[in-house]
């Protein structure tokens, strides 16, 4: 009882000290931005909204570096607003919380994924399914807070976030918070378009693109019972594919490993962020099987689809595309991760703009396993 008050005071304490507010009641956050288009990232300093009656502050402990990160800093889907902070795969813990607050006390773990709001009464909100909200979710960064005064939203490369409860993730207090960060994007992003294509055990289940999010579409398909063949384009990622539970790892570039599977999958998961055919794993398709895409590559390499592939080849197919997950199921995609001990396998990272220019370097290069994480307690 003495312990758990003593945490409680300190943890309070730190709440007061670690994050002062400013005189119009915002709060002083700092990261790291770029400052223009594919600039480097350099330490930047500005505030968060006030803390509201339903809102949260988190003190950022970790932030995962996304493939969409990179897009957006390289303006690859058109131009964005500087400076920027990216990150929209946050954990950390929760230092304050506003009078209304039910779900979520000082001291619990909390993750942020993509978006921090929306419109909460159309159609899609209605349907938990907020990220399609007609009135345009509104994202972790580079996003317009409509809410609260239009603000600009910086993102996770920082120590701080405020953000409604009813936008925040529960983070169980057993779960690994040094992995966590990713579930909140590469994470739910594969989850979700397994979950719709209503994977099975026994089905046939095809990953393409074996980065962030095709490392965890692997590992979800395993855990339902599928068989899982990987694909990508280099040998060096063979092994891992095996260890994380494939039965077969195929090199698109290898003609040997590419014989004998048109026809035989149910499903299959396309996470490619560059430029591919998408017809290739169409023709992979058994009769009503799925193509499922999340990967969005730069708009000048979009991968284009004729109808003519749909139609003709005798096989009906079906193709839909998928953005990350409404709240309800980032919440069940977390909570199934970690009672089934599914993570991302990470590389942290200290805080710091070299650092994170050269993890975003070595995710050009293809030479990340899986998901850089950034230790937000360690920037200076
Ligand atoms: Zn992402
Ligand atoms: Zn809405």
């Amino acid at each position: 009882m003495k312990k758990s008050l003593i945490l409680a005071a300190t943890l309070i304490f730190t709440a007061m000290t670690a994050f002062a507010q400013n005189n119009d009641g915002r709060i002083p956050a700092k990261g790291f931005a770029v400052y223009e288009e594919k600039g480097h990232f350099k330490p930047y300093e500005f505030t968060r909204h006030a803390v509201g009656d339903h809102d949260i502050q988190i003190e950022i402990l970790y932030a995962g570096i996304c493939h969409s990160d990179l897009h957006h800093v390289f303006a690859d889907w058109g131009a964005e607003e500087y400076p920027m902070v990216p990150g929209h795969e946050i954990a950390g813990r929760v230092v304050a919380v506003g009078k209304d607050v039910t779900r979520f006390k000082v001291g619990d773990y909390a993750g942020i994924g993509c978006m921090i709001g929306s419109c909460r009464h159309c159609d899609a909100c209605e349907q938990d399914l907020e990220q399609y909200c007609e009135e345009g979710a509104i994202m972790t960064y580079h996003g317009i807070d409509r809410y609260n005064d239009n603000e600009h939203t910086q993102g996770g490369y920082s120590n701080t976030y405020v953000v409604a409860e009813d936008f925040a993730i529960k983070v169980p207090d057993n779960a690994d918070i040094t992995k966590v960060a990713p579930l909140l994007c590469a994470g739910i992003t594969s989850y979700s378009p397994i979950m719709q294509a209503g994977v099975k055990k026994g089905d046939k289940v095809g990953v393409a693109g074996f980065g962030g999010l095709g490392h965890m579409g692997v590992q979800y398909a395993v855990s339902l019972g599928a068989e899982v063949t990987m694909f990508d384009i280099t040998e060096e990622k063979r092994e891992d594919a095996l260890r994380m539970g494939a039965v077969r790892y195929v090199n698109v570039n290898n003609p040997e490993d590419m014989k004998g599977l048109d026809k035989t999958f149910d499903f299959i998961l396309s996470t490619i962020p560059a430029k591919y055919e998408p017809v290739m794993y169409l023709k992979m398709l058994k009769l009503d099987g799925q193509l499922g895409i999340v990967g969005l590559p730069a708009f000048r390499n979009m991968p284009t689809l004729s109808v003519a592939e749909l139609v003709m080849p005798g096989a009906r197919r079906k193709v839909f595309g998928s953005q990350i997950g409404g709240i309800k199921e980032t919440q069940e995609m977390l909570d199934y991760s970690v009672a089934n001990n599914i993570y991302p396998e990470v590389e942290i990272i200290k805080a710091g703009g070299a650092e994170i220019d050269k993890a975003y370097q070595n995710v050009l290069d293809g030479k990340v396993k899986f998901r850089y994480v950034i230790d937000m307690k360690t920037m200076k």
